[in-house]
């Protein structure tokens, strides 16, 4: 019961953050972040209502999504490379949360034409711009924005982040503010609407909500502590 405990209180915690940001009920989605956790353990969420699930390895998500009902939507959360990209569009991922180049997106573009589908993504921004991360400075994302808009097969959702681990979660309000921010920048620029922003994890995710998060990516929260010593964990 223990994960449909969390769940219900996750999704207690995201309805009040939505009440207090003064946003509609329902604006937040919750995406469970199953990655390293077992099918058996994705079954108990998916027995409470949850279908929208996330996983960082396109490997491990190979594995899982064929064994769990067809109704479930997945995320791609980690990065990408580039000659993996068909076999992610031919996955079926609902979105690719973390493309981090203009050259990864211009793949993604290139192989779902190939492939005569829409490669749904989101573009991951560097919002601290810590010089090891991945992602696109808020500053390159305005200068490429041109090219990537014409991307052709390409559906542009919105922008993620994944802000440098605070212990305090008010210590990751700026960086959500920053990636709201661009998105706002990059609407009024046209011509995409980018309904979503991907930001907030189990220890910020309701200031996320606060700061106008549409999707929040929960792992352990939901599914309990990680086993780092997993091979699995990338
Ligand atoms: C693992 C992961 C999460 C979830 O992290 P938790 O702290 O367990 O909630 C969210 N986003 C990405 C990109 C991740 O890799």
């Amino acid at each position: 019961m223990y994960i449909q405990d969390q769940l219900q209180e996750i999704k207690a915690n995201i309805a009040a953050a939505e009440l207090r940001a003064g946003r509609p009920a329902g604006s937040v989605k919750l995406l469970a972040v199953s990655k390293t956790f077992p099918v058996e353990d994705i079954m108990q969420a998916y027995a409470d209502g949850q279908r929208l699930f996330g996983e960082n390895r396109l490997q491990e998500a190979m594995g899982k999504m064929p064994e769990m009902p067809s109704d479930c939507e997945w995320h791609l959360i980690g990065p990408l490379q580039r000659n993996k990209v068909r076999k992610a569009l031919e996955q079926g991922f609902g979105l690719l949360q973390a493309v981090d180049s203009l050259r990864l997106a211009e793949a993604v573009s290139r192989i779902a034409g190939e492939l005569g589908c829409t490669g749904r993504i989101l573009l991951e921004v560097n919002v601290d711009g810590e010089e090891s991360k991945h992602g696109f400075t808020p500053q390159e994302v305005q200068e490429l924005w041109p090219q990537l808009v014409a991307l052709p097969n390409l559906e542009i959702c919105g922008l993620m982040c994944i802000p440098a681990p605070t212990e305090d979660p008010e210590g990751a309000r700026p960086a959500f503010r920053t990636l709201r921010a661009l998105a706002e920048l990059l609407r009024a620029r046209g011509p995409l609407p980018l309904p979503e922003l991907s930001m907030g994890m189990s220890h910020d995710y309701a200031v996320a909500v606060e700061e106008g998060a549409t999707i929040v990516r929960v792992g352990s929260a939901i599914f309990g502590k990680r086993d780092y010593g997993s091979p699995l964990v990338g």
